[in-house]
């Protein structure tokens, strides 16, 4: 078969150190906030509803979401693992804002590889002769601090013989990345199982113990299951089966509920966060700074002709997964134009587009011709949790990531094959 490398910049990217930090502060709150919504139903129920009306893949999930409260949850520890990404936004005065673009709480990836970007970035700066550059590049390893949330979960599971299963895609293309996290879970002797066949080879014993293959399984680290394409009639069977579980499914399906735009959109309303988070009001206020403008496109809300009018200021996105699903500039208007009326317009959400300083730097990637690029950069940065009933035992930043693309790109992730792997430089 063919391996190609994984893409990547030549150079580190600058950014800014400020913006980096607040970043990382936040995630926590971001932990503490997903966690939240996914344990409550009557905010799920109401700012879905609408979404599952038109949206097939949303009302799904939702379905098997309710069928598995109604049965009652097997399952006591609960693991999240989650990656805010961000744009610094460039203020009317020139100063960059951070900017969520979306937060990932199903199969959030890259955490392996960029684990190893910093080394590639190093020694490229010190060929250059800038080995004191070199020496101010971040330590960086969300391998270890994802498997360290796995590895707690599956310790709190308690059973020594369980094992962890990765569920992954048929076609793998990013397997290096997950076995960069599955390698720190053998160092610390967990055993790993990677499989698909859930439908043909899981069963649930009395007590709802989760088998493959006659194998007890304790955590289940879901590397696809977010776009419909991962589902035919068995999977969606066989992720039912997996949610009556009781192994720790990372994510369950209200975390993964939890990571859809509609609700991203609802956070950004008035008073939500504060019903979310009561008694938190520095997280609500942290989370809330680094919001940007999102807005509904339900009846009654005004928005649709704003940006029928300016599409270069907005972002038209679907509840879909995985980059590549948005719409911008003129296709934006045209969609807007023609459901902007019709009930098909609630499965949309629309978001003030982020606008960064762009900066040079090569792309490097296999088979393409090597030219400079104008770029622009999105950091996300990883957070860990494990909860067992209703306490928290683990809620933690576990490393950032950085993706560079070239401006004439207005999607993409480095999946989609439009960003390429990059480590920041604080500036
Ligand atoms: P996906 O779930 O497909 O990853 P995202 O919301 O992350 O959806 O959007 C995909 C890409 O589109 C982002 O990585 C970013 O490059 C671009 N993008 C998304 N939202 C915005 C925005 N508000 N402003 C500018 N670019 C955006
Ligand atoms: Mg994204």
């Amino acid at each position: 078969q063919v391996v190609n490398y994984a893409p990547f910049t030549l150079f580190p990217s600058a950014v800014p150190g400020a913006l980096f930090e607040q970043a990382y502060a936040v995630q926590q709150d971001f932990n503490l906030l997903v966690d939240a919504i996914s344990q409550n139903k009557e905010f799920l129920e109401r700012t879905l509803a609408s979404t599952i009306r038109v949206d097939d893949f949303t009302a799904r999930l939702f379905k098997i979401y309710t069928q598995v409260l109604e049965e009652g949850l097997a399952q006591a520890v609960f693991l999240g693992i989650n990656r805010s990404d961000y744009m610094f936004d460039r203020g009317v005065d020139g100063t960059p804002a951070l900017k969520q673009i979306e937060i990932n709480t199903i199969a959030a990836s890259f955490g392996g590889l960029t684990s190893r970007t910093l080394a590639v970035h190093r020694h490229v700066l010190k060929a250059l002769g800038k080995s004191e550059e070199a020496s101010h590049l971040l330590p960086n390893n969300p391998s270890e601090g994802l498997a360290l949330g796995i590895a707690k979960a599956w310790e709190l599971y308690g059973s020594q013989s369980a094992v962890v299963m990765f569920l992954v895609e048929e076609v793998q293309r990013n397997i290096f990345d997950q076995r960069c996290i599955e390698n720190e879970l053998w160092n610390r002797n967990i055993r790993v199982i990677r499989k698909r066949d859930v439908f043909e080879k899981g069963s649930l014993d009395d007590a709802r113990r989760l088998y493959m293959d006659g194998q007890e399984v304790a955590v289940v680290y879901y590397r696809e299951g977010y776009v419909p394409k991962n589902y035919d009639s068995q999977n969606w069977e066989a992720r039912l089966l997996l949610e009556r579980s009781k192994a720790v499914k990372c994510p369950d399906i209200a975390t993964q509920l939890a990571g859809t735009k509609k609700v991203q959109q609802e956070l950004s309303r008035p008073g939500t966060l504060e019903r979310l988070l009561p008694g938190h009001a520095e997280s609500v206020a942290r989370i809330r700074a680094t919001f940007a403008g999102l807005y509904s496109l339900e009846e009654g809300d005004k928005m649709a002709a704003t940006a029928i009018a300016d599409p270069d200021w907005f972002v038209l996105k679907p509840q879909r997964e995985g980059g590549g699903n948005n719409l911008y500039g003129e296709e934006l208007r045209q969609v807007l134009e023609k459901i902007k009326d019709s009930p098909e317009r609630t499965s949309y959400i629309l978001m003030d587009k982020i606008k960064p300083q762009p900066s040079k730097n090569y792309l490097l990637r296999a088979h393409s011709p090597l030219k400079v690029s104008e770029c622009i950069s999105e950091l996300g940065i990883f957070g860990v949790y494990v909860r067992q009933g209703k306490e928290m035992v683990m809620n933690k930043s576990a490393g950032h990531l950085l993706r560079t693309k070239a401006v004439e790109h207005a999607d993409g992730g480095v999946a989609a094959g439009v960003a390429v792997l990059d480590t920041p430089y604080l500036v």
